[in-house]
């Protein structure tokens, strides 16, 4: 074993997969969030005018472009939960709202079974770091194991998770964070926080990981 090699060795024990990008997967040198230089030079901030109907604030850490694609997928489906540094990080809750607790987005219990784990769930774990309020997943359930909308329009993904959702009586006076992976349409967001307020929900904001701008830029 040469020195380079020595080295790599050790800080392979010291800091896992630390020493790959968690974006483009190269070996380089990662900032504290794990990405490299180019990487985070192409990420970008969401607007604040992207506000979703029926949700008393939104925001976003990142524009879903392929800098933030390449970390997403392989986070959701294939149990790369540790790039949550990097999809965490740049989620801003402004001061102005006052909540009393983080709430997932859930996958049906089925989904839930074969992938191991919500990926919404451990985003609002991230937060909840940060921001220190509880996550309760216990708020909020998925009826109904929804196709994956990735091809649909607007009306479709409103049709499609149209009473997908069932919010408990518990939170009847409380102000909830939502908190998703990505925000596309906002037609599941829409959806979670008109079920939270007709269960008596004073308030609903959503946080996500990502938005599409593109579908934001469509006036949707
Ligand atoms: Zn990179």
């Amino acid at each position: 074993m040469n020195k380079a090699e020595l080295k790599k060795l050790i800080l392979d024990i010291l800091l896992p997969q630390h020493l790959k990008c968690h974006s483009c997967g190269r070996e380089a040198i990662v900032n504290d969030h794990g990405v490299c230089s180019e990487c985070e030079s192409k990420v970008l901030f969401v607007p604040e005018t992207a506000g979703i109907q029926g949700v008393d604030g939104f925001v976003s850490g990142m524009q879903y472009n392929d800098v933030a694609r390449r970390a997403m997928i392989p986070f959701k489906y294939n149990g790369a939960v540790y790039k949550k540094e990097f999809l965490t990080h740049y989620i801003r809750i402004p001061e102005s709202w006052s909540f009393d607790c983080f709430v997932p987005v859930p996958l049906h219990p089925k989904r839930q079974r074969k992938r191991g784990y919500n990926q919404s769930e451990i985003i609002a774990n991230a937060l909840a770091e940060r921001y220190p309020h509880p996550v309760r997943t216990e708020l909020l359930e998925r009826l109904r194991d929804t196709p994956k909308q990735a091809r649909m329009t607007k009306k479709e993904r409103l049709k499609n998770v149209k009473h997908a959702f069932r919010a408990s009586d518990a939170v009847s006076g409380l102000s909830i964070v939502l908190v998703d992976d990505v925000r596309t349409t906002g037609a599941t967001l829409f959806e979670c926080a008109a079920e939270l307020k007709r269960r008596g929900a004073a308030r609903v904001y959503a946080v996500t990981a990502c938005c599409s701008m593109m579908e934001v830029n469509n006036g949707n």
